[in-house]
């Protein structure tokens, strides 16, 4: 779904096969508000991942903001957990960063560099997006997980399914990575679908990455699993986790807490149970369930 559409042509090229998964997916991205370089937009550089939010107000229609003057900082290579209820506007806010909208005032920076004077090719080309939806075209695996970086060999191809814990799987397939998954092969179960959005991360490499409710609609077990993989992928990246499992971000270098009212709360886990505010409602709402 983060895709540059631009890519979408030469994609064609290479999986005459994914036709019917493609054109689902660029009627997806058609529906999607369209967000225009300026004439004067410049290639990012490599970005060390440091963002921040400076008074950003955003709303998806007129006079309705969504987010009224956002104040965030952070920094390159930590792990950021975005908390709070339902609609308060989580991923929202994560959905900026890649701009798939413009923001209405203030501004977002990378590197301390304006996003709206990047490319959104250059942009999205650093950022990795794991959300609860995956998607998968008819292909093969090994075409699959290639979709993260299509010039990635076999042999990263086969190291990225390893650091995404699908190797067990592809062994016990006949035809290993040239098994076809889609509508007309394989099925594959949420789990198995995550690890495969996880290889492709791997394989893209971006020095940003957001993991919108990625595990969300997993059984505990896969989970606990998957969120192996989803730690060592955030290693030596920016993160920002959206989680609803609150045990699941213990370990988040800050939590953020976001309710329909912005960000009332940040801080380390120890610091917000001691807080006893909102984090901490939230916190014992869950264990008591
Ligand atoms: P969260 O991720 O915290 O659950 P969201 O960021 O998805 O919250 O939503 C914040 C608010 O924005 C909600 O009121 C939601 O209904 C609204 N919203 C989200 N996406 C859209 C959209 N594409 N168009 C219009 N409103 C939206
Ligand atoms: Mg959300």
């Amino acid at each position: 779904l983060f895709k540059p559409i631009e890519k979408i042509s030469a994609i064609l090229e290479l999986y005459p096969r994914g036709m019917a998964g493609f054109k689902r997916f660029t009627d997806m991205m058609d529906t999607e508000v369209d967000v225009v370089d300026r004439d004067d937009a410049k290639e990012a550089p490599v970005l060390d991942g440091s963002i921040s939010f400076n008074d950003v107000t955003f709303g998806y229609e007129e006079n309705r903001p969504v987010l009224s003057n956002v104040n965030l900082t952070i920094p390159a290579g930590k792990t950021i957990a975005f908390v709070g209820p339902s609609g308060a506007g989580k991923t929202t806010i994560s959905s900026l960063i890649p701009r798939f909208y413009d923001i209405d005032s203030g501004s977002i920076t990378i590197n301390g560099m304006n996003i709206q004077e990047m490319t959104k090719k250059s942009l999205r080309s650093q950022i990795g997006i794991v959300q609860q939806d995956v998607f998968l075209f008819s292909g093969t695996l090994r075409e699959n997980i290639r979709y993260g970086n299509l010039n990635a060999s076999d042999e990263e191809i086969e190291h990225a399914a390893r650091l995404a814990n699908l190797e067990a799987l592809i062994e016990s397939l006949p035809q290993g990575y040239d098994t076809q998954i889609g509508q007309r092969g394989l099925k594959l179960s949420g789990g198995q679908k995550q690890r495969i959005a996880i290889a492709r991360t791997f394989l893209k490499n971006p020095p940003i990455l957001i993991l919108d409710e990625a595990t969300s609609a997993l059984d505990t077990e896969t989970e606990a699993m998957i969120q192996q993989s989803l730690q060592e992928l955030a290693v030596n990246r920016t993160t920002l986790v959206i989680a609803h499992r609150l045990a699941t971000i213990r370990h988040a270098d800050r939590i953020v807490v976001v309710t329909k009212d912005g960000i009332v709360e940040q801080g380390t886990y120890d610091e917000l149970i001691a807080k006893n505010g909102a984090f901490a409602s939230l916190n014992s709402i869950q264990i008591n369930q």
